[in-house]
């Protein structure tokens, strides 16, 4: 058995539609693109596009948001070029965005998180005119492009029949918004979802490719007192050399994007109980997230998974997660490709959305 590894890369501005789209994005996305060719990798871009409406809507008023959306499609073209992919992703905040001049800042709608919470009809006008954007810009790059997969803002799918029919109608193959033992209330609850799921078929028209999780034993209330360090070689088994390049990280998006702004959290629902029960009680969840694991747990998780399924035949899909916003540089993700081409090079290989949706019997 091989594992097909998915790198994808949630890539939009922060929650509150702060920063500044050449910093946190397109360069980012840049030195991920040429980080990923360097290694025979693939990154999938899942490019947040209600932001990009937004100032396409103000293009005609103001230079740098022409600017910044003829740059953002500009990209996105070159991310299919490198062999890279580009699919959905929408947070309905960018929906009706104000931009103010008196503090040069967006005003994004921010109670409305949830893309499924809206009339089916309007839901499934939103996912055709996502997908049909994303093909106008893409198809001249290449004519078989086809937006095949979508991610939620915030994960937020609920109603989950409504979406689920939405995703259909509008000719949706993938879901990928679905992180296997994780809660966030009221935005999403997955614990009915095993963690470690690579994929499963919904019906006859949509496959599950969650976002991969792991569970250990830890209490996540020791995993935050713990130095990182010490806190991987307890709940993986494994610790890297240095961790220079996560404090980096970590001063670099407390400075960028401080908790206090974090809209989602500040809407979190949860009960004093519920709190206390995921921090003290429950296992520790982790996502298989290459801006937040060392290399060397990477590929531990990533063996382990091989071992477990050494009988089985075929590919094992496994999706990656990354934020471009959220780091200094890809130095990260590239001790991770490194270590995955020495260690585990015919046993990994790097798949996109797109490659899986032409691996599937049409
Ligand atoms: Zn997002």
């Amino acid at each position: 058995m091989k594992i097909g590894l998915i790198l994808s890369n949630d890539w939009e501005l922060f929650g509150d539609g702060s920063g500044d789209y050449f910093e946190i994005q397109h360069q980012p996305l840049e030195a991920l693109l040429q980080t990923a060719k360097d290694h025979g990798a693939k990154i999938s871009v899942m490019a947040e596009t209600a932001q990009q409406w937004a100032h396409l809507d103000l293009s005609n008023q103001y230079a740098w948001a022409k600017e910044i959306s003829e740059a953002w499609i500009s990209i996105l073209q070159n991310t299919l070029r490198h062999g890279s992919d580009v699919q959905l992703h929408i947070h309905p905040q960018w929906l009706n965005a104000k931009y103010s001049d008196a503090t040069n800042q967006w005003v994004l709608n921010s109670a409305d998180v949830s893309i499924a919470n809206r009339p089916q009809e309007e839901l499934e006008k939103l996912l055709g005119k996502g997908k049909a954007y994303l093909e106008s810009i893409l198809k001249p790059v290449d004519s078989n492009y086809a937006c095949s997969t979508f991610r939620a803002g915030a994960f937020a799918i609920e109603p989950y029949a409504r979406y689920l029919k939405a995703l259909r109608k509008t000719g949706f193959h993938f879901d990928s918004s679905i992180v296997p033992g994780l809660t966030l209330a009221p935005f999403f609850n997955f614990q009915q979802y095993p963690c470690g799921t690579s994929s499963w078929r919904i019906d006859d028209s949509i496959l599950e490719l969650p976002i991969h999780t792991i569970a250990t034993w830890m209490p996540p209330i020791l995993r935050r007192a713990l130095p990182r360090s010490i806190f991987e070689a307890v709940a993986f088994g494994t610790k890297a050399q240095d961790y220079s390049w996560f404090e980096t990280r970590d001063e670099f998006a407390i400075a960028k994007y401080p908790a206090s702004k974090h809209t989602l959290m500040l809407q979190n629902t949860a009960t004093f109980f519920d709190k206390f029960r995921s921090k003290v009680i429950n296992r520790s969840k982790f996502i298989l997230d290459y801006d937040f694991l060392s290399a060397d747990v990477f590929v531990s998780i990533l063996k382990r998974k091989l071992k477990e399924h050494n009988k089985d035949d075929g590919v094992l899909i496994v999706t990656a997660l990354g934020h471009a916003k959220n780091v200094h540089n890809s130095d990260n993700l590239k001790r991770i490709l490194g270590s995955i081409n020495t260690q585990l090079k015919d046993r990994v290989s790097y798949l996109t959305y797109s490659d899986v949706n032409r691996m599937l019997p049409s």
